[in-house]
């Protein structure tokens, strides 16, 4: 208990893993807590008495799944090891804590989706200003590690987008952080290992290579600095006994891509639907055809992170162009692909000392492909310019990776078993020890064979066996029948029900040989394996280039592969503020629609002609696909991709917003109505005249006078103040009137016909602002009662009769709950029966009443 407090007051906040023999104890109120979330049997030690120790354990070999569990529920889990042989230690085995996996540090592949990064983050608040922060995330498996400086404003869009697991930061419940913490969904606490030596962070980074977006890196924020030492110093604290693989710290700025915030990423369905946060019917879940776990995790990121320097899209679409362009090879380089595994995070097991005789293996057979891959890739290109830059492989071909493929090829057997407990990893003929142990092991059982045959034949007793069990090792096993022909020489071990047990002095002689040859064959091998995986470790930075490259022509490869699947065309991306599509299409939806089905649409947006465009028609018609699909393609062409339109031009977006009206958002404790206007006020707040904003049914969530109003007014001022491209839909057909005062506005809608009193949705975006609303209508398809539908035909008549938005709003045309009780008084007012005095007092009175 001394040790287990020791190392409880180390970690407070931490679930203590406490190794005692085959299991993992856990004490006090970790037990109650792990007991209820695991669903152990909570149990006591020393039981009865009043300092009773409540506690609860997990047998060893099973304790994955327990910890994995516990760390996707948030908690922390300290695995805390006897740490010398418990039959040679003197008094009490000596115990340690050898690896710690936080939320945001798991290493084990059951737990990690291959798919996705796993980062910790953490945020450092400037302490005078308060509003500018540095903010690191760092990968664990692979040793990614990125920090940037934001102001503090921003940070939350960020950490949205970079969907860490687990946020550090220094007194997170106090101000300016309180505030961040209590909107975002993962938890944000101090470090248990903050020391003031890291204050300034150098130290800690000391030995890192620095890349930077920044001219001169030197320059590089003194809090961004601060937060990528504090993820390393807290990652490097997880792994008391191993190295992190990590070599390099990436600091960018958030301009170095498009702006993306909350709202815009999930509205877009970049990564996950709105509805039900699906990753299946997202953008990326389109546009992802990856054959590498690394791959898919490139393209993830491209996807949240487009680029804005037209010179670097181009050089990415070169990429996904000359794949496209050959099509059959392209397909050949991929099936290659597919069989070089995760480098990247077999390059970080290694450094890690993790890696299992099969991720060797693994290793093997990816390093194997590299020549060849790198050859066919080369193949394509027969002129003499250079391939295109995301196609160079040159890491793929330093000589350490062939070096280290040899290697492991003559160490490893061709099948390598998952586990070292398993044996039979070495290759027979690599090691001499190896060699001898085998054969005698493999020797002794032969002879095992030949003293069953000689004793069979001595004894005279046909039904003797050698068997072998783990209490016993060898013995003879004799059935009752044949007791009586027992010789002298057998010593008798144990009696079951038909018969005895006996070794012999020669079969305990072989037994012990056998037992050392194959002791000393693990231990063997155990060494060469941990060689081999030494060996792996200092390759590791050569390893895990090979597999950024590798990642790179995956995610161009995937991108390529979609374009010829589905039609895409190659825009034209350059500096300009024109968007302009021709037969543009929505990637998700027409991919959900039978082929062919979904109808094209063109979008031109231009700051000096049509710079806002209002999108009006009936609910359904097709704006909001419409909106979402211009800007989906917009982000497509500038991660380098292709988009599915018959042809486009992009003038590069800094920022693009989307905000939908009336989504709900109730769980944050905010209404409906202040989320959207929130939003809002942000894009008017953020957006430049080289944004792209998309605004779909603003001021939805009030009544239709507010929302009309209010909707004209934020268009006024992104005409007037913004001048950014925006396209704006709204129901609202009362807004089409912008148009005549506003010079740079044009109106679409999108089409619908009347046809035998039914209405028909074409789908096709044409000039023009629509002239009603349709709302009835589609009511009325949405089955609600025809006597409904014909009383809300009459209230509408009404309406439109007295109050438009020209002239002052006629009120009194809205049915109204009561009425007054100054109507109410003048109706049962009799004239002819009030005197000139009465009348005064009513007046008086009325006057009050009002
Ligand atoms: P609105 O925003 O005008 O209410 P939506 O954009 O939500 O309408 O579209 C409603 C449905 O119409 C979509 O879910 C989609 O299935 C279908 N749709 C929209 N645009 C098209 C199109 N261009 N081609 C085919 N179907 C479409
Ligand atoms: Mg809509």
């Amino acid at each position: 208990m001394r040790q287990y407090l020791d190392v409880k007051d180390r970690h407070p906040t931490a679930i203590i893993f406490f190794r005692l023999g085959d299991f993992y104890e856990m004490f006090f109120e970790d037990a109650v807590v792990a007991s209820r979330l695991l669903d152990l049997t909570l149990t006591t030690r020393d039981k009865g008495k009043d300092d009773a120790v409540p506690m609860c354990g997990v047998p060893h070999h099973a304790s994955r799944g327990y910890v994995a569990k516990l760390t996707e529920l948030g908690h922390t889990v300290v695995m805390c090891e006897q740490v010398e042989d418990p039959k040679l230690a003197k008094g009490l085995v000596k115990r340690e804590v050898v690896r710690i996996v936080t939320p945001g540090i798991v290493l084990d592949d059951e737990v990690l989706d291959p798919k996705r990064p796993r980062y910790v983050a953490a945020i450092v608040v400037d302490k005078v200003t308060k509003d500018k922060v540095g903010l690191a995330y760092l990968d664990a498996t692979t040793g990614e590690l990125c920090a940037t400086e934001l102001p503090l404003a921003a940070v939350h869009d960020e950490l949205v987008r970079v969907a860490p697991r687990e946020i550090l930061a220094e007194d997170p419940t106090k101000a300016p952080l309180a505030q961040l913490r209590a909107r975002l969904a993962t938890a944000v606490r101090a470090p248990w290992n903050i020391a003031p030596e890291i204050a300034d962070g150098r130290a800690e980074l000391r030995g890192l290579a620095l890349t930077a977006s920044y001219a001169r890196p030197a320059e590089a924020g003194p809090l961004a600095v601060r937060a990528a030492a504090m993820a390393l110093a807290y990652a490097r604290a997880t792994q008391p006994t191993g190295a992190l693989p990590i070599s390099t710290l990436r600091l960018y700025e958030p301009a170095d891509a498009v702006v993306l915030d909350e709202a815009a990423i999930a509205n877009l369905e970049l990564t996950e639907t709105l509805i039900g946060k699906h990753a299946e019917g997202s953008l990326l879940d389109v546009i992802d055809d990856t054959v590498t776990a690394p791959g898919a995790r490139r393209l993830r990121r491209w996807l949240l992170y487009p680029l804005v320097d037209v010179p670097q899209i181009r050089r990415r679409q070169d990429a996904v162009a000359w794949l496209v362009e050959r099509g059959e090879l392209a397909e050949s380089i991929r099936r290659v692909l597919a069989k070089t595994a995760d480098l990247e995070r077999l390059a970080g097991k290694c450094t890690l000392g993790i890696a299992t005789p099969r991720d060797l293996g693994r290793l093997r057979d990816a390093l194997v492909e590299l020549p060849a891959l790198v050859a066919l890739v080369r193949s394509g290109q027969n002129s003499l310019t250079g391939l295109p830059e995301p196609l160079d492989l040159k890491a793929c071909l330093v000589a350490a990776l062939p070096a280290l493929a040899a290697r492991l090829a003559a160490a490893l057997v061709d099948e390598v078993p998952a586990l070292l407990k398993d044996g039979g990893v070495i290759r027979t003929g690599r090691d001499p020890v190896v060699d001898e142990c085998r054969r005698l092991a493999d020797g002794g059982k032969d002879e095992i064979l030949a003293i069953e045959a000689h004793e069979q034949e001595a004894t005279g007793i046909a039904s003797l066996k050698v068997r072998y069990n783990r209490v016993f090792g060898y013995y003879i096993e004799v059935t009752k029948t044949h007791l009586a022909k027992v010789p002298a020489h057998f010593i008798r071990k144990q009696t079951i029900a038909n018969g005895e047990r006996y070794v012999t002095a020669a079969l305990a002689k072989l037994e012990a040989r056998v037992v050392a040859a194959e002791e000393t064959l693990a231990t063997r091998e155990a060494e060469l394996v941990k060689a081999e995986v030494v060996a792996c470790a200092d390759a590791a930075p050569q390893i895990a280039a090979a597999g950024a490259a590798l990642a790179g022509l995956d995610a161009c490869g995937s991108l390529a592969s979609i374009a010829a699947r589905r039609n895409y065309c190659r825009p034209i991306v350059d500096s300009g503020y024109v968007l302009d599509i021709v037969d543009g299409r929505h990637p998700v939806i027409e991919a959900m629609l039978p082929p062919g089905t979904f109808v094209p649409n063109d979008c031109h947006l231009d700051p000096a002609a049509e710079q806002l465009v209002l999108v009006t028609g009936p609910n359904m018609a097709g704006k909001s696909t419409y909106m979402r699909q211009v800007a989906q393609i917009a982000l497509l062409a500038q991660i380098g991709g292709f988009v599915p339109a018959r042809s486009a031009t992009v003038g590069v977006c800094d920022r693009v917003f989307t905000r939908v009206g009336a989504a709900d958002n109730l769980s944050r404790g905010d209404s409906t109505f202040m989320v959207e206007m929130r939003e809002t006020s942000s894009i008017l707040a953020k957006a430049t005249r080289r944004s792209l904003v998309i605004l779909d049914e603003v001021g939805r969530g009030t009544s239709t006078f507010d929302g009309v109003s209010i909707a004209w007014a934020v268009a006024e001022h992104l005409h007037d103040a913004i001048a950014c491209r925006t396209l704006f839909a709204t129901h609202y057909h009362e807004l089409v009137a912008l148009a005549d005062s506003r010079p740079r506005v044009r109106n679409l809608s999108v089409a619908v016909r009347e046809h035998k009193g039914e209405i028909v949705f074409l789908r096709r975006v044409v000039a023009g602002g629509a002239n009603k609303s349709y709302g009835i209508d589609v009511a009325r398809l949405a089955g609600l009662p025809t006597k409904v539908v014909s009383r809300a035909r009459q209230i509408m008549a009404q309406l439109e009769g007295g109050a438009s938005l020209g002239s002052t709003p006629q009120l009194s045309l809205l049915p109204t709950a009561a009425p007054s009780p100054v109507v109410a008084r003048l109706a049962a007012l009799d004239i002819d029966r009030t005197t000139p005095l009465e009348a005064l007092q009513l007046l008086a009175e009325l006057k009050s009443l009002v």
